[in-house]
């Protein structure tokens, strides 16, 4: 083997799995042949503005008509030019206009169990009260309002509230501190926020308006506070000219309010990236284009029909929730579960007992929640009856493909067909995922581009680095749910996603595209271990691991070493309460044999736990400064558990 070039990746795992579509699917599919997908994607990519045009003309409200289909000047775009559409009419009015008024938009269950129903008529209504109770509070088109609620219908209802009046909503997730909440009020000059009383987080009570609080301390352009009763705390603190009952300025406004017709690119939202890299970035997206882009890759990839229960685990606080639990799924017209809390209480099995309750029959999480699955026992997922099932969906990070096995054995009962979903902040959509219908899946691949993608590979110099070749990975032509910019801060939008290869945009991860077509995600560029110059995935190895049968999860990373450039070090959590030696060993035998003694672990450290991002990813930069034997530095806002780290520093003394 030479040295990999500067950019490439090496790749060295193994996976020859597949796993045909199910024949059933194929019967009233929403893309349901391959001959459908081959000329949607040929057009898409041909003739983008001819493909684009049809798709918003069918499938979004226009109040008025767009003229251009895209103007692109890298690495701006504009997407449906003149046109008004208004995101929050195409959630509701466009549903109830086409006759599902009386479908449930929303079955919400919290985690005390109590439960609420709310149709599309229901939806709109109180959508309406609270557009107009937050007119009368002040907000104009284009301010923005910060929203820091737990999952409750309140908090969709607060995203298309500000999407009917035109105001920039930014999601704040209900873990973060005091001080991230500030910095994001700060950088945004937030002019409202909304937020709770409390929060039910595993049986207890977090008292969401006292963080809020300390953070309007520091947040001098936030006017007015809007505050939802959830858990009905005694003492919660309300700052008088300030703070408002949600249930004083809300409940009495009218049912009606008209949707107002805003132009494509009207800023919709933003939403910092959770900060698996660094410093949180708000990350922009518009009106039309999104909307567009939610609701499509909604439909193709969940094979949408009227009849599902579909449910997405992820909190509005995350790009997941946004495109897949409000945006794509209600202009869809579909019926959603949404639940509050934690999968875990009051036991282990809530998830499952939530799908066997409601007859859940499309399911969309997370690898960090199926490793938490399997580590807690098969024993909770068979007490239920999951038969309603017909197709599951991951997003978030790499699905090591033992966990996809059990995903696929466990959960689907080998019949439901696994759409890994690739995609990002910045992607809008889900950009590379099977087709249920249509793809053959493997076993850790996001398989293939939806129609408008058009990927490519590249080393550090720009150039195309060919099939079976890891590199970094690009997308070549805009699309429709493009991110439109960094709030406030052009020059990182240019020097983050542009300065690579001129008009193409760098997505920081790392993939390889098989013989077959298939794209195989390798983890972010900034992970990758180089190992005698070898350019080594932490997927790969971590998936090595996690093929072992003590495994629950597995995080590597490089540490400097003299001799190799880089060594590899493996945090790993396992099922044997007391690890030691010989497990130790075993696990360095165990990925010898699976990948090759270049990627055998140099340190393995038994953990109880990882350090993962409030959305439950896999932090590796702070991995690496504990391998090299130094203190994390760097931006630890997003952390989930910050006694994670204490822990492995104690280790490491
Ligand atoms: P930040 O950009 O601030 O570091 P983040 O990248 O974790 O945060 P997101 O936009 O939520 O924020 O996550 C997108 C990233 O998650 C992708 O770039 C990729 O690294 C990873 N990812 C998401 N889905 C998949 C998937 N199906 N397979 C592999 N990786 C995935
Ligand atoms: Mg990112």
């Amino acid at each position: 083997m030479t040295d990999t070039a500067a950019g490439q990746v090496d790749h060295v795992l193994a996976e020859d799995r597949l796993f045909p579509p199910p024949a059933s699917f194929a019967e009233n599919a929403v893309v349901a042949t391959q001959q459908q997908y081959d000329e949607m994607y040929a057009r898409a990519r041909d003739d983008r503005d001819a493909f684009w045009k049809e798709q918003a003309l069918e499938h979004l409200h226009w109040f008025e008509p767009f003229g251009d289909v895209c103007q692109w000047d890298a690495p701006h775009a504009k997407w449906f030019v003149g046109g008004k559409t208004n995101a929050s009419y195409n959630c509701l009015d466009r549903n109830i206009d086409q006759g599902r008024g009386d479908r449930a938009a929303i079955i919400w269950e919290g985690e005390p169990g109590d439960t609420r129903t709310l149709t599309y008529n229901e939806l709109k209504s109180e959508v309406c009260k609270c557009a107009a109770a937050l007119r009368q509070l002040g907000v104009q088109q284009g301010d923005v309002v910060s929203i820091y609620m737990p999952m409750t219908p309140e908090l969709v209802i607060a995203m298309l509230a500000c999407a009917r009046i035109g105001a920039i909503h930014s999601v704040i997730f209900a873990g973060f501190s005091a001080e991230s909440i500030a910095d994001r009020n700060h950088d945004a000059s937030a002019k409202l926020v909304i937020t709770s009383d409390g929060l039910y987080r595993r049986g207890k009570v977090l008292p969401l308006k006292k963080t809020v609080d300390e953070a309007l301390e520091k947040s001098p352009t936030v006017e007015k506070c809007l505050v939802l009763r959830r858990t009905g705390e005694k003492d919660t603190p309300m700052t008088k000219g300030r703070d408002v009952w949600w249930h004083d300025v809300v409940d009495s406004q009218s049912d009606d309010f008209p949707a107002e017709p805003l132009d494509s690119e009207t800023t919709l939202f933003i939403l910092y990236t959770s900060g698996s890299t660094g410093k949180p970035k708000g990350i922009r997206h518009t009106t039309a284009g999104y909307n567009l882009w939610a609701k499509r890759t909604f439909q193709w990839v969940f094979d949408h029909r009227d009849d599902d229960i579909y449910w997405c685990t992820a909190d509005c606080g995350w790009i997941t929730g946004h495109s897949y639990i409000v945006y794509g799924p209600l202009s869809a017209g579909a019926t959603c579960l949404m639940y509050e809390g934690a999968p875990n209480y009051p036991a282990e099995d809530r998830f499952w007992d939530l799908v066997e309750k409601y007859k859940v029959t499309v399911l969309y999480t997370a690898p960090t929640a199926i490793r938490a699955f399997i580590k807690w026992g098969d024993e909770h997922v068979e007490k239920h009856d999951l038969s309603s099932l017909r197709l599951l969906g991951s997003v978030g990070e790499g699905i090591n493909p033992e966990a996809w096995m059990w995903y696929h054995k466990k959960i689907g009962g080998e019949k439901c067909p696994i759409v890994d979903t690739w995609w990002q902040t910045e992607t809008g959509g889900i950009m590379m995922s099977p087709l249920p219908a249509i793809t053959a899946t493997k076993p850790g691949s996001c398989t293939k581009p939806l129609p408008g993608v058009v990927p490519i590979i590249v080393d550090e110099t720009g150039a195309p680095v060919g099939k079976e070749h890891g590199g970094m990975l690009c997308i070549d032509q805009p699309w429709p749910g493009m991110l439109r910019g960094v709030w406030g801060d052009e020059q990182r939008f240019i020097e983050t996603y542009w300065s690579l290869v001129k008009g193409k945009y760098l997505t920081g991860d790392n993939a390889r595209c098989d013989s077959d077509g298939y794209y195989w995600i390798m983890g972010r560029i900034d992970d990758v271990i180089n190992v005698s110059g070898h350019r080594l995935s932490t997927i790969e190895v971590e998936s090595a691991l996690v093929s072992h049968e003590s495994v629950c999860e597995a995080a590597v990373v490089g540490r400097p070493d003299d001799i190799k450039g880089q060594a590899i070090a493996a945090f790993v959590t396992v099922t044997d309460p007391n690890p030691g030696e010989e497990l130790r060993q075993a696990l360095r035998q165990h990925v010898r044999k699976q990948i090759g003694a270049l990627a055998q672990p140099d340190d393995i450290r038994f953990t109880a736990a990882v350090p993962k991002t409030r959305s439950g990813k896999i932090m590796r930069r702070l991995l690496r400064d504990i391998a090299a034997g130094h203190e994390a530095v760097g931006d630890t806002s997003t952390l989930e558990d910050y006694t994670v780290l204490a822990k492995l520093r104690e280790q490491d003394a």
